[in-house]
This record gives C-alpha cells, structure tokens and sequence, in this order.
C-alpha cells in the first residue's frame, strides 16, 4: 500500500497521514556561548562571562535526553553534532563527560558520525588531540578566511597564522575536517576569495563549506552595514569554485557544501533531507516524525540561565512547540531536498512527508515547464538553471 495514502483519524475532523517508517534520527547539541559576538552572526548565542559550568550544563542535557526519550524509544542515533556557539570553549575532560552521558543515554550507531565544531584559536587547537581522544571523530573550524583584514572585519578573534594552525592540527588529528569559509566579503576580490580557497585546499581539509556572507537583520552589520562585494564579482566567486574545486578533488553535493568522495557530512545530510533530530541545549530545535502521522517541531527556551533553571518544575522549558501542518510539509521537504546538486530519491517525499507525490503533482509541473527542474520515477533534480535560481524553484512550493 502506499504509505502516503494510509490515514488515520486524529481528534475531531482532523486526518493525518501515517508513516510507515520513521526517517534517521540525528542528535543535536548546542552550546550557546562565544568569548564575543561577532557583528554578521545571527546564531543564538551569548557572550561568555565568567565561568562556564560545564559539569552543570552537561547536567541540564541529560535531563533534557532522559524526558525525550519516550519520544525516540528505541530509535538508533545516525549522528551527533556539537554546534553552537563555540563548543570548543568546553574542555576536552568536559566534551567527553558529555558523550559518556550521550552513549549511556541513547543508542547511537556504533559507526555515528560525532562532529563538533571549534574555532580556530590557539586556545581551542591544544585541544584537538584530546577531542579526538574522547570520542569525537570530524572536526568543523570556523575559518571564515585567511585573510587578516577580512578577518578582522568579520570581527573574528584569530588571525592568519592560527587558522592555518588549526586547520594543520584538525588533519593530523581527526579523519573528516570541514573548514568553514565565507565568500562576499566586505572590500573581497575575486583574487583574494580564489587565495582563501587555495590556501584552504592546501590543508588537505575533506569537506569544505562555503557561504556567501548575507546581512542578517538585529546584527550589527545590519545597524552598520559595511560596503560588500557587486553582485558580478560573487557571480564571478561562484562560477570560479564551481569549475576549479571539482579538479582540486572536492565534489559539489549541497548548495554550500564540498567534499572530498565519500566525505559528505551525514548529519547536515539529514537535516536536507527532511530526516529527524532531537536537539538539546540552550535554543536548540527538535524535529521528530511519529507513526500516528505528526510531525512535531519545539524549539527549547534560548536563554541559557531560563535553560538552565527549567521550567516550574525542573523540566526543560521550551520556548515553542507544534505540529507541522500538512501544507507546510510539503514547503518543508522540498526547500532542504532541493539543496541537493544530484536531487534525492523521487519515494523519499513520501517516506518522509507521509503525503502521495501526487499532492505535489502541480507545482512539480510548473517547474519543469520553467526547466528549473527534472522529475522521473527515480530522482527528483534540480537543473542547473534551477540551481541558480534556487530560490525562484524553492517557492515554487510554498503554500497557497
Ligand atoms: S564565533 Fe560563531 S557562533 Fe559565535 S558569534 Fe562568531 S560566528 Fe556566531
């Protein structure tokens, strides 16, 4: 039977569909502070002052995990991702308490992908040895750039010489290295863009994830914006990383994301590609698919001391928490899936909305009339065309 078309009764009137599997499930651990903000971020994250509780704040997660787990029961983790914020803030003794309470909590894979990201000072380097040693197995550095004065822009707190530190120390110690950097940098040439991506590819990362800097509203580039590259000279950025990266050995598999064959990251793979995650901390997000057919997002309570001290009775406290409506799943699905540069299996709309494809059948259409995309039994692709005019494709699917 098609699952998309099984339904079940929910309350009064209402019908949700059902699954008949549930998608991968990923864990999600924010760690919501820096030692600063920098002025284009629009992460949730706090400042750092004083003391940071480690052993308190691992406390609050293994609460958090022990009241989620009736909702994943016996659900085995793919992957786990430290983010934030800075986690390598935490000491490695206190990342590893960490995954002792996480592998004594859930059932993560025996072959998970543990990534955790760092900043690239000199603070954070001495510790990479010892992260690897506790359990984490891919390293993701905050890079942004190689360049002094951009970094200086960018408000980042390390310099040239520490990143390329960083990122020499992240290889020799860990096998899966992302760098992060940025493209569309304040005053940036196409020629100093082309050196930060040189200079990178030089460090032997093997995955490597690119943004274009964009002014995000309530940062203070968006009170102050600075002057940014014409919208030619990012085109130019672009279609030069698009040929030259390919022959330096990455693949282009995400519309941000290059990697080195079989180094894709598979927890942002998940997330593409509508798969669920539970996340704990300070302001994480939770998207988690029943079999009665709901699909339910909450998002815990962003500031970490209200996170901290929970709810009236010492519970997590979440800031929100609903139901995906069946409209807006179908908007869901395609705006991550799409992000694929080789499209996804046409069946997983249905595995992981629980809708027919047939529900999708008119704007499917019309996007491939405007050969923004190619539909067959097997895949679902964006063109090339469609790839560029991302955005034109993704609202393609919004709802009425
Ligand atoms: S270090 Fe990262 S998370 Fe923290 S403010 Fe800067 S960009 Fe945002």
């Amino acid at each position: 039977m098609n699952q998309g078309q099984a339904v079940a009764p929910q309350g009064a009137g209402k019908i949700l569909p059902l699954f008949s599997s549930l998608p991968p499930l990923a864990l999600y651990i924010h760690i919501p502070w820096c030692i600063r903000k920098c002025p284009y971020c629009d992460f949730y994250s706090n400042r750092l002052t004083g003391e940071l509780d480690e052993d308190g704040y691992i406390a609050v997660l293994k609460r958090d995990i022990e009241e989620a787990l009736p909702l994943v029961w016996g659900r085995p983790i793919i992957s786990v991702f430290i983010g934030g914020g800075t986690p390598s803030l935490f000491s490695a003794e206190g990342i590893g308490k960490l995954l002792k309470m996480v592998h004594s909590s859930l059932p993560i894979q025996p072959n998970a992908e543990i990534s955790m990201e760092a900043n690239p000072g000199t603070f954070e380097t001495e510790k990479f040895k010892a992260y690897r040693d506790v359990g984490i197995n891919r390293l993701s550095i905050g890079v942004q750039s190689f360049n002094p004065e951009h970094l200086k822009v960018l408000g980042r707190i390390h310099g040239r010489e520490e990143a390329l530190a960083a990122a020499k120390v992240a290889r020799a110690c860990f096998d899966q290295v992302n760098l992060d950097l940025m493209l569309g940098l304040p005053g940036q040439t196409l020629a100093q863009f082309q050196e930060d991506v040189k200079t990178a590819v030089s460090l032997d990362p093997t995955h490597l994830s690119l943004y274009q800097l964009t002014i995000e509203p309530n940062t203070p580039f968006a009170a102050h914006p600075p002057a940014l590259p014409d919208e030619d000279v990012v085109d130019e950025m672009q279609s030069w990383m698009e040929k030259m990266l390919p022959e330096m050995g990455y693949q282009h598999y995400e519309v941000s994301a290059w990697a080195k064959p079989g180094c894709q990251c598979r927890h942002n793979s998940n997330y593409w590609l509508y798969g669920d995650y539970l996340g704990v901390g300070a302001a994480a997000h939770s998207k988690l698919t029943f079999s009665d057919g709901r699909i339910v997002r909450r998002m815990c309570v962003r500031n970490p001391d209200a996170y901290m001290k929970g709810d009236d009775r010492g519970r997590t406290p979440f800031e929100e928490t609903f139901e995906v409506s069946v409209k807006d799943r179908r908007f869901e699905f395609m705006m991550n899936a799409l992000r694929f540069i080789n499209g996804f299996p046409t069946r997983l709309f249905e595995e992981r909305t629980g809708l027919p494809l047939a529900s999708i059948s008119d704007p499917l259409q019309q996007a491939e009339s405007k050969g923004l995309l190619k539909v067959s039994p097997a895949t679902i692709c964006p063109t090339s065309l469609g790839m560029r005019f991302l955005n034109d494709l993704q609202e393609i699917f919004l709802p009425d």
